[in-house]
């Protein structure tokens, strides 16, 4: 792609961007798209809305996007439509010290069109709540056997955590095998923020609920746990979850099945066990993509994950019939807020050398996560 050598825009504040229409803001999006040509890099979450992902050169899940645009050595800077945490993992790999040291000192810049598109399932999980539960627990338990195990939708500061302390990130996809690389080194594992991934993927393992415990970081005491439940537990559960999966319910399952005989359910693991449990497949947003790809015309799914991909399946998969598994909206309302008025202004401010909404992880931070996202790797 070219750079050309058009003046760059003027931008203006953000409220002036809310007067233009969708066509105007994506005509100017691509403007930008088109001047900057392979410096600029725009992601785009499997959850985003359409008129967004139109716009991204990449589109997949927050490890794979973030992969994508530390791997394209021309980028210099990063739009990232997805929410907060997603940032900053593209930060802490696209600015890994050899890289840039390979760029002769230059960082990339990533940016969030929106600082208010947060997950609320990483909030739940604060790095002083963590911090003081790993101290309480070292009170009961050898923290020694303990490891800490982070899905990759928490904080940065969460990842560093479990860099620091032997422990590992992992994604939906790669959770089980995590959790035997934990298992193989010790006892137990504290696993972060998403309650449901931990309890979902243990069961897979043969760990039974008697040897899992929760966690919940605003009990007074113990995580709301007596001592003997902590010391029985193979894994303990941080008391969080995606507030879009916890829509789910089993009566959806049911209600379904006895509407549309011979469908499919097919969901998250961020689901509730009671959801997974009566599902036909459990599996990652790219697992799901793989299931409806392969299957044979006319056959009936009903999903439950994120609406913007499900409502994205059943336009590109006319001749199977998907529907969403919950009668209510659950949509990723934190990540919705990133709209073209936000990408148009984030990007124009960032062509003119002025960028917006950066995120930028501090160089402490991002090496302990990067010990956690490389034990990862290693394993899965
Ligand atoms: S779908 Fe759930 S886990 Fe994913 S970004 Fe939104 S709130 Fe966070």
């Amino acid at each position: 792609m070219s750079s050309s050598a058009a003046a760059p825009p003027i931008p203006g504040p953000f409220t002036d961007y809310r007067s233009l229409s969708d066509a105007e803001l994506a005509a100017r999006i691509e403007g930008v798209r088109q001047r900057m040509g392979r410096r600029l890099v725009i992601l785009g979450h499997h959850y985003q809305q359409d008129g967004v992902i139109a716009h991204a050169d990449f589109q997949g899940d927050s490890y794979q996007l973030s992969r994508s645009a530390a791997e394209r050595d021309e980028c210099e800077a990063i739009a990232f439509c997805g929410v907060h945490f997603m940032a900053e993992t593209a930060d802490i790999l696209a600015n890994r010290p050899d890289k840039v040291a390979a760029r002769g000192g230059r960082r990339v810049s990533v940016v969030l069109p929106d600082l208010a598109a947060g997950c609320s399932m990483a909030d739940m999980a604060a790095i002083h709540q963590v911090e003081d539960a790993w101290a309480d627990l070292g009170t009961v338990i050898d923290t020694a056997e303990l490891t800490p195990v982070t899905y990759i939708n928490s904080a940065a500061s969460l990842k560093a955590f479990c860099g620091r302390h032997g422990g590992i990130v992992c994604t939906s996809s790669n959770a089980r095998a995590v959790l035997e690389w934990a298992f193989a080194r010790g006892r137990r594992v504290l696993f972060f923020p998403d309650q449901h991934l931990g309890r979902n993927t243990a069961r897979t393992m043969g760990i039974g609920l008697d040897q899992m415990c929760v966690w919940n970081p605003h009990a007074p005491e113990l995580g709301g746990n007596g001592t003997a439940a902590l010391e029985a537990s193979r894994v303990i559960l941080w008391q969080g979850h995606c507030s879009v999966h916890a829509m789910f319910r089993p009566e959806h399952v049911d209600g379904l099945r006895k509407n549309i005989p011979g469908v499919k359910i097919l969901v998250h693991p961020e689901c509730s066990m009671e959801v997974v449990d009566k599902a036909d497949l459990v599996g990652s947003t790219s697992y799901i993509l793989r299931q409806v790809e392969q299957a044979p015309p006319g056959t009936k799914w009903a999903i439950g994950t994120e609406l913007h991909l499900v409502k994205r399946l059943e336009s590109a998969h006319p001749e199977q019939e998907i529907r969403f598994l919950s009668p209510v909206v659950c949509m990723c309302a934190t990540m919705y807020r990133i709209d073209l008025a936000h990408l148009c202004w984030s990007l124009e401010h960032l062509e003119a050398g002025d960028a917006v909404n950066v995120i930028r992880v501090d160089d402490e931070t991002a090496k302990w996560a990067v010990v956690a996202l490389e034990r990862m790797l290693a394993v899965a």
